[in-house]
């Protein structure tokens, strides 16, 4: 792979990666892990903005003043979020043994230099006090503080994250069995996930998305499914 394809962000966290863990996979784990915490966390965005329009119809008291400014929180909500999930998982899983250092790198990588800004750094902080339940709500609450529309989405949606980041983090070092575990952690909480006829619920590469049921982040027909 030439290093063109790889953004200097990317290399430099690789370059790291590979210094404390030597595998010389670091740009491989760099790449996969970013395209399948973008891809959760766009579908995620998709799934408060365009779904909750599209199934429950539009609130005027609920529109953001300011789509792109609303969108850009959002997400930035999303992704701190994640980087705490991500290296609290990574770390547990024994991937890499340090959790500090983990949520820093991730910290960089997802968002640069503003990880370590005022407002950033409070967010993470409350969410380090906070168990895994605790974190959920927290982050349920922080978004749709931003993004009031979240206030209708399904309670399933936030059931699901915790489990849709570690299969990232999972699929991204390589661990195939604990990534599974988690599927089926998922299809516990939402069992029609595994009737999809396209994807049957399976654990899919970082970065794709099952055009049928939305898998990693299920769509509303599947998320409001009776069972
Ligand atoms: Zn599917």
């Amino acid at each position: 792979m030439s290093s063109a394809h790889h953004s200097s962000r990317h290399l430099q966290s690789a370059a790291v990666l590979d210094q404390l863990v030597g595998s010389g996979r670091g740009i491989q784990i760099v790449e996969s892990l970013s395209a399948g915490l973008n891809t959760v966390r766009d579908l995620v965005f998709h799934r408060i903005h365009l779904d909750v329009e599209r199934y429950f119809g539009m609130d005027s008291m609920c529109i953001p003043l300011s789509l792109d400014q609303s969108e850009y929180n959002a997400k930035a909500e999303i992704d701190i979020w994640q980087i705490i999930e991500a290296a609290e998982f990574a770390a547990a899983s024994g991937f890499i043994t340090d959790v500090d250092w983990i949520r820093s790198w991730l910290g960089e990588l997802r968002l640069g230099g503003s990880f370590g800004n005022g407002p950033i750094t409070e967010r993470v902080g409350q969410y380090m006090q906070l168990d895994e339940d605790g974190r959920r709500r927290h982050f349920a609450s922080c978004l749709e503080k931003v993004y009031p529309e979240a206030r209708k989405s399904p309670l399933v949606l936030y059931q699901l994250m915790p489990s849709a980041v570690r299969i990232v983090v999972a699929v991204a070092f390589g661990a195939t069995q604990q990534a599974a575990k988690q599927r089926d952690h998922q299809a516990f909480l939402l069992p029609g996930i595994l009737d999809c006829g396209s994807c049957q619920g399976g654990v899919l590469d970082n970065g794709e998305t099952c055009v049928e049921c939305g898998n990693p982040v299920w769509n509303y027909n599947w998320l409001l499914a009776d069972d």
